[in-house]
Parts: structure tokens; sequence; C-alpha cells
């Protein structure tokens, strides 16, 4: 008995988590009534840590389907994760099914039945008795807190060294639990050690141009592997490298850096998940300057991309541009910088040109003003989207400058 439960730990130590399947729980899913964003965040998360995403599923609250697609998934992947199904009702499977796939009881666990009973006396309410599965644990699981919620989570050791963990379904509980619960386990696990994955995001550039500028011979290397991705608003080139025999991750992926930085600089606005609004807070705090904007034709495009400017004071929605020419447009920037009583004043305009966008932006800082001309693929939405993002451009190369 003592060798066997020797031998257990030891493959729990070795054997090295490579690949995840990941399966969303939910009959919201499979009707199509809740979209899996569990699942997308979670693969980039995984490979994010040099985990090889092999498949991903949605699944109704359905026992035999879970417990079926569990033991399959654990014949094939090193870790199985698993979203939803951890609320208090019966339709709340997934402890169940996770205690079926590795043969145990579940039992109360003592200190989460504490803090959640101590939820509801802090509100002055009795417990409610179905609340009580959110307390069950079985032997091989070690229970992920969760600071956001009522749910908390699993992290299941199976005896073959391979790894079954339970996240709850509402992504602002499953985030924080796969953060502050999960990663560092699995870095613990050694998941992730030998690897650097870094993103430049480009602006101005589209991403066939940029293939061209990188060249078969980087995109079709295979470490450090570089890849680009045309986002909504950037085109990402993501730096994933693998310690070698000779060289660490971060020192291949500093080399692979440098050679794209020679190339693409001018293109680069941020690195990792960095945001339009992020960005030009950052710029804007270094030079302590506050920002009044108003956009016109757009339908709300910039107040969707910078709505969230720490530094912004006043945005306007116009569905028309007051007048034409340069100097209208500037007029218009000032206008709003001073109704805003703030630093910058940023005016963006669109015109239909063909089946593409004509963009107009008005810059007006302490330092002076600009005004710049892009053309913007396609028209409508993605026209007004793209407009957005010229303006933010415009202004955080000025910030820059
Ligand atoms: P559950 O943990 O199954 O009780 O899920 C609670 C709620 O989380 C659901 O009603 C959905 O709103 C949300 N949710 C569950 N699964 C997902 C998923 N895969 N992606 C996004 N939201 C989800
Ligand atoms: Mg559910």
């Amino acid at each position: 008995m003592r060798r066997t439960r020797y031998a257990r730990a030891m493959q729990h130590a070795t054997r090295r988590l490579h690949s995840a399947e990941l399966l969303a729980i939910g009959t919201e899913l499979t009707v199509g009534e809740t979209v899996d964003t569990n699942s997308g965040d979670l693969a980039r998360a995984c490979v994010a840590l040099g985990v090889h995403v092999t498949r991903v599923a949605n699944l109704p609250d359905d026992l035999d389907v879970v417990v079926d697609a569990m033991r399959t998934a654990l014949t094939r992947a090193d870790l199985v994760i698993t979203t939803g199904g951890l609320g208090p009702t019966p339709d709340d499977l997934t402890r169940e099914a996770v205690a079926a796939v590795c043969g145990e009881d579940v039992v109360v666990h003592p200190d989460t039945l504490a803090w959640l009973e101590g939820i509801w006396a802090r509100r002055g309410q009795p417990f409610p008795s179905v609340n009580v599965k959110q307390a069950w644990v079985i032997p091989s699981a070690t229970v992920l807190p969760n600071h956001n919620g009522t749910a908390p989570g699993w992290w299941v050791d199976r005896p073959d060294g391979r790894v079954i963990v339970t996240l709850p379904g509402p992504p602002r509980e499953m985030r924080p639990m796969w953060t502050d619960g999960v990663v560092p386990l699995l870095h613990a696990r050694g998941v992730g050690a030998d690897l650097d994955v870094r993103t430049l995001r480009l602006t101005g550039i589209g991403e066939s141009q940029l293939a061209e500028i990188l060249g078969d011979a980087i995109l079709r290397r295979p470490n450090p592997v570089v890849a680009t991705y045309a986002r909504r608003d950037a085109v990402d080139v993501r730096i994933s490298a693998r310690a070698d025999a000779a060289r660490g991750a971060a020192e291949l992926a500093d080399a692979a850096e440098a050679e794209l930085l020679g190339q693409l600089g001018v293109y680069v606005w941020a690195r990792g998940a960095t945001t339009w609004a992020e960005a030009l807070d950052a710029a804007l705090a270094t030079r302590g300057w506050t920002v009044g904007m108003v956009e016109c034709g757009t339908g709300g495009a910039l107040v969707g991309l910078l709505g969230t400017l720490s530094s912004l004071r006043r945005a306007e929605v116009l569905a028309e541009r007051p007048g034409t020419g340069d100097a209208a447009l500037m007029a218009e920037a000032e206008r709003v910088r001073a109704a805003a009583d703030a630093s910058v004043g940023l005016a963006v305009a669109i015109r239909a040109a063909g089946s593409d966008t004509d963009v107009d932006v008005a810059i007006v800082t302490p330092d002076g003003s600009r005004v710049e001309h892009r053309l913007a693929f396609l028209r409508g939405r993605h026209g007004a989207d793209r407009a957005a993002l010229a303006g933010a451009a415009v202004l955080l190369e000025i910030l820059r400058a």
C-alpha cells in the first residue's frame, strides 16, 4: 500500500503536463443561449504556458455525457479542464461527474462549509441546504477557493499523474481562479518553465504586408515560433520560444524580438495584451494631460474604443460632421477641448469613399495641432471602427513624439 502511494506520488512529480482538453459544461451552451467564452480564454492561457490544447467540447448538463467525455479525455490528455456545473442546483453535476470518474465518494469539506455559512451569516440569512454541495470534495481533490462567488473549484491529481481541474462557469469567477489558483499549481508542476511568449502589437500595417516583410524563413521557423494574428484592434506578432540545449527561452525570445523590432519597430504600438485605452492612458499620464473628444458619423466607435480612458473628461458623438475641410474639424477639436476643460482635443470624422471610408483626425494639444487623413478599409460599422483606431493611433503617435 505504502509502495503504491509512493509510486503514485512519483508519477505526479514526473508526468509532464503537455496536453489539455477543455470541457465547457452547461446546457445553456449546447442550446445556444450562452456563448462559450471560457474555452477560448483557457485555450489562450494554456497555449501561453506551452500546453497544447488538443480538443475543446461543449457538453449539456447530463451526468452520463459528462462522465463519458471526462473518461475519454483522460485517456488522451494530461490535463482535463472543465468550466461550469459547479452551481448549487441539481442540474449542476460537475462534482458528481468527477467523483464518478475517479471512483471516489464526496464528503463535505469543513473549512469550505464554514466559509460558505459565513457568507450567508454576514447577510443575516439562513444557509440554504442546497448550497452544501458547493462544500463537497473528494479525497484526491484540492479545493480552489472562489473569491468572487460561492462555487469553489477542484484540482484533482489522478494516480497516473494526469490532472482534472474544475472551474466555475461565470467568466468573472473562472478567470481569477485560473490565474490565482491553477496557474501556480501548474508552475509547481513545471508547466511554462521553459517557455517565453511575447506579443508585439502593430498598427498601420496589414497582415499580408507583414507576412511579406517577415518572410517564410521567419514564419516557418520551428523555434522561436513567430505567428501573426489580425485582431480587431491590431495586428499581433507572437513570439513563442522554447528553451533548447544551448539557450534558455528568454534568451531565444530576446534575440527574435530584437530581429523583429529591427524590421517592424515603426509599426509597434504596444506589447502583450495592452489595449489602446491602456497605451493612451500611460502616454497621457506621462505628460499629465487630459482629453476631450468628439466623433462625427462613427456612431460611438471612438467612445467604444476609448470610453474607459481615465484621462477622458468629455466625449461627444455627433451624427454628422460640422462642415467640411480641415479647419472645420480642427475647430471641433478646439471646441471639445474647451468644453471638456482638457489638455487635448481629439476630433474624428468619416465620409464614405466608394466601398471604403475616408477618415479625418484633428488633434490639438498644449504643444500644437495636427490634422491627418487616412483611408480605412470598408464602410459602415467596419469603417467606423477602423476610423476610431486611426484616431487612437494618431493621438498615440503625437503623445510619444
Ligand atoms: P454554472 O457554473 O454552470 O452554474 O454557470 C453559471 C453561469 O456561467 C451560466 O449561466 C453562464 O452565464 C456562465 N457560463 C457558464 N459556462 C460558460 C462558458 N463556457 N462561457 C461563458 N459563460 C459561461
Ligand atoms: Mg450550469
